[in-house]
């Protein structure tokens, strides 16, 4: 039997949502802009979805845009909000340097069309000081956007507190809540969000829907041009069957986020205490305030990519804190960005648990784990 530990790339679909896109794809395949009767139904499909995301995050259903992806809703809330600032205002984006590539590279690109761009650095907890918010916004800052958890440490974002930053400079905030959706309980109104994105993959939905929170009465151009779809901000017919996936994954995991806090965060302190404990020269990356099901932990001396492929060899599914790009083993953004070194950072594995794992899958994990870091411990010393 295999056992995955990579929950914060993505999580098995779960049963009950294959079966009401089943019957979606089958049975509602009208147009949910079409007047008749098969469109009304799919309109009606639609409704529900909405209705079941914005309970989900406690806002309106009128408040939910569907997206072709969590990075699509990021790219929506930064680029739509920027589209609709009146030229020759506010010129001035914030962001912080442990974001998802979904707002970082979106960033970047706002930043060669014109926009200023800041980005807030963390802590070695990865945790933004709000002070540093402070110090880096003035009136001429359109938007900030800080994630709520991130998804290689898991630590949590004092969002409340930056929003109120935010609000007081006369900056609209946006949070990546991506890997927060069914591990942590999200609302908006606590948060004091103006838009929150979200990716149903991430709960036990589908791959490539997403969704955008996106408070009452903000402005928000949208990016794809053509029909008026989703009140002319994303235009293009809706992906009905995956919507009602995200639909029904979204009461899963409004229902399952109790869960997820206790029995998985249960499972996952047992994990890294015992990981701790019996492989020597190991640290936690990221603070104690944390998405329950996430843990990073550096093998001093170990190259993480060797692991993660002993580990999947041995039927382990994890990942690293880094990311493999054009052949050179990058050191993670995030590890960096909390000043890490860089071989520390290179030495960084992610275990991120979910619904389905068990006391058992922990109990092999830490079994196998400290053959596999000694043989590469004794690798590496001898140069081979
Ligand atoms: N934001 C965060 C924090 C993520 O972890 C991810 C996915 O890894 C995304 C955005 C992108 O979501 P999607 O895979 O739906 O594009």
């Amino acid at each position: 039997m295999r056992i995955y530990l990579d929950h914060n790339a993505t999580t098995p679909v779960d049963p009950a949502v294959v079966e009401a896109m089943d019957d979606a794809l089958r049975n509602c395949f009208g147009n949910p802009s079409s007047v008749h009767a098969y469109g009304q139904t799919a309109k009606a499909a639609l409704d529900d979805g909405r209705a079941a995301v914005a309970d989900l995050v406690n806002g309106q259903p009128s408040e939910i845009l569907f997206t072709g992806s969590g990075t699509e809703a990021d790219n929506l809330a930064l680029r739509g909000l920027a589209a609709a600032v009146q030229p020759g205002t506010k010129n001035h984006l914030i962001a912080t340097t442990i974001e998802h590539e979904a707002v970082l590279n979106t960033l970047k690109a706002l930043n060669r069309a014109g926009w200023t761009t800041s980005l807030l650095p963390v802590d070695e907890t990865g945790t933004v000081d709000p002070v540093s918010l402070e110090q880096a916004i003035t009136d001429k800052t359109a938007l900030v956007s800080v994630m709520h958890a991130n998804n290689e440490i898991g630590t949590i974002q004092p969002i409340s507190e930056l929003a109120t930053i935010a609000h007081q400079h006369g900056a609209l905030f946006h949070t990546d809540a991506v890997q927060t959706a069914g591990k942590h309980p999200i609302d908006v109104v606590a948060l004091g969000v103006d838009l929150l994105a979200i990716s149903a993959h991430k709960f036990n939905g589908p791959k490539g829907v997403g969704a955008l929170w996106v408070r009452r009465g903000t402005r928000l151009v949208s990016e794809m041009t053509g029909g008026g779809q989703e009140k002319n901000r994303r235009a293009g017919t809706e992906n009905v069957p995956a919507i009602v996936g995200l639909g029904v994954a979204a009461k899963l995991a409004k229902k399952n986020v109790a869960y997820q806090t206790s029995a998985t965060g249960k499972l996952r302190d047992a994990l890294e205490a015992e990981i701790l404990s019996a492989v020597p020269n190991t640290f936690v990356n990221g603070s104690s305030n944390r998405v329950t099901n996430t843990t990073n932990i550096s093998f001093t001396g170990v190259e993480a990519e060797s692991l993660l492929i002993a580990l999947d060899l041995a039927g382990i599914a994890v990942s690293t804190g880094s990311a493999c790009s054009s052949g050179t083993l990058e050191p993670s953004h995030v590890l960096k960005a909390m000043g890490l070194s860089t071989h520390r950072a290179q030495n960084s594995i992610r275990f991120s648990l979910g619904l389905n794992n068990t006391n058992a899958d922990i109990a092999r994990t830490v079994q196998t784990l400290p053959t596999l870091v000694d043989k590469l411990r004794a690798l590496s010393n001898t140069g081979s």
